[in-house]
């Protein structure tokens, strides 16, 4: 099995003029959109730009309507109505718009050595000795009391501060640097800092029992934002890396920025259903969260959103069908990136199985580790089915798993779609470097997806 580079298949086909327009619109995206919230509205800003309505605005459902519906600004599906009924299924491309990164603890702040540090409890499968020097974002979604929602990011433009966490100096790191990797900085260690300067204009300024920096924060904090220590309990907080995507190599040929995994697979499937044409199918952009955690909670894929929208639909088109039935009558790609070849570290791969960066997208049959343990796997008819549509369209497509069969492995959403009744092989390009601050992306991938998931939905 001879597979052409996707560089190649695209020239051929006079494709990378729009490869590259795609490319920049994706690294802008990158740069808006770091965290579920920014992600869900951003893709609801573009659906309502390009004609989707709200499911709660519409009395009923005709053919080639475009529609949205949310959950929680964290879940977003995209539907574009076909002509066929609902109760023939749907053909689904579900991402997820979770990262790794840090979150803040619920009382984060604190004052030592006369620093002001937060803690923080890291949020997915992260290599935490990444996470230190490096300049860091603070994406803060805080609801009061009362209900009045405060969104404020800080460290994602020159004018704001940005955040760190200071590393140990190499001169003072003997012992550090004898520990394994995995120990030598611990999960606690992972404290923010987030100033340093006391609270001058007390009355108890000379007071040494005080934590006047800390104190200062918390001044600074109310006076310019309205936020108390206790407001801290009711938000998400989420810590970024703060630097921006840009093009990789003195080709551009690839695209380094954090959050590749998965709004890579986000931003191609989105404009897979803009763009797509008429369809027999009704199809879903799925975007969802928690996938890094397991897709557990009420914003995961377990959850019953995708059944909450479905029965929306079959109540607007009033189709005698119950939910399951169209779940069961659906196709579904699980849009997610998987591991291509470090030629660094070659060794953790099976050559013949894994996927290649710039070679398109990568079919995964099975995920899971050591015996394809808490995976999903595909049958071979639906493979087929996959294959015949990506090669009958000129789709740039590899295979392969994520690495030597004990070395490790992973799951993606796959395993809850089908639990839901829908037929589902996983389909993304591959990344350099994942679930780091920084990884890395092929420009040909990135258009591969973007034409696999198209194809997908137009496929009948
Ligand atoms: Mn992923
Ligand atoms: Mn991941």
């Amino acid at each position: 099995m001879e597979k052409k580079s996707a560089w190649e298949i695209l020239s051929e086909k006079g494709r990378l003029k729009e490869a590259d327009k795609l490319a920049d619109s994706y690294i802008r995206f990158l740069n808006s959109a770091k965290t579920e919230i920014e992600s869900v509205r951003w893709i609801r800003r573009i659906a309502e730009e390009n004609g989707f309505k709200s499911v709660e605005e519409v009395k009923g459902l005709n053919p080639k309507e475009k529609l949205f519906a949310t959950a929680r600004e964290r879940n977003i599906a995209l539907i574009r109505i076909g002509k066929k009924p609902l109760r023939e299924g749907f053909r689904i491309v579900a991402s997820h718009i979770d990262a790794p990164r840090i979150d803040l603890k619920q009382i984060p702040l604190f004052q030592d050595s006369e620093l002001a540090l937060l803690e923080t409890h890291y949020y997915g499968g992260i290599k935490k000795y990444q996470w230190v020097a490096i300049p860091l974002s603070l994406h803060i979604h805080l609801v009061k009391e009362n209900g009045k929602v405060l969104d404020l990011v800080l460290g994602e433009s020159e004018k704001e501060p940005a955040f760190t966490i200071a590393d140990l100096l190499p001169h003072l790191a003997q012992k550090q640097m004898e520990k394994k990797v995995k120990e030598a900085v611990t999960g606690e260690a992972l404290d923010i800092l987030a100033g340093s300067m006391p609270e001058l204009s007390s009355k108890e300024k000379k007071d040494k029992e005080k934590e006047r920096v800390k104190e200062n924060i918390l001044k600074i904090l109310k006076e310019e934002y309205d936020i108390t220590e206790e407001d801290f309990v009711s938000a998400d907080i989420e810590v970024t890396p703060a630097f921006k995507a840009q093009y990789v190599g003195f080709d551009r040929s690839l695209i380094g920025g954090y959050g590749q995994d998965d709004r890579i697979c986000a931003f191609t499937s989105l404009q897979a259903i803009l763009e797509h044409t008429d369809t027999e199918y009704t199809t879903i952009a799925l975007f969802v969260d928690k996938e890094e955690i397991g897709s557990t909670g009420i914003t995961g894929m377990k959850s019953p959103f995708l059944k909450g929208v479905i029965r929306k639909l079959t109540r607007l088109a009033g189709e005698a069908t119950d939910v399951e039935e169209v779940l069961e009558n659906s196709k579904g790609i699980s849009a997610d990136v998987t591991g291509g070849i470090n030629p660094t570290y070659k060794d953790v791969y099976e050559i013949r199985n894994t996927p290649k960066i710039g070679y398109g997208i990568s079919t995964t049959k099975f995920t899971g580790s050591r015996g394809k343990a808490g995976g999903s796997e595909a049958t071979a008819e639906y493979m087929a089915l996959i294959r015949r549509i990506f090669n009958q369209n000129d789709v740039p497509w590899q295979t392969g798993e994520l690495g030597k069969v004990d070395e490790g492995g992973g799951g993606t959403i796959a395993q809850y779609m089908t639990n839901l009744g829908i037929e589902v092989v996983d389909a993304g390009p591959p990344l350099l470097g994942m679930h780091s601050p920084f990884e890395v992306s092929s420009k040909a991938d990135l258009y591969s997806s973007y034409l696999g998931y198209k194809v997908f939905y137009e496929s009948a």
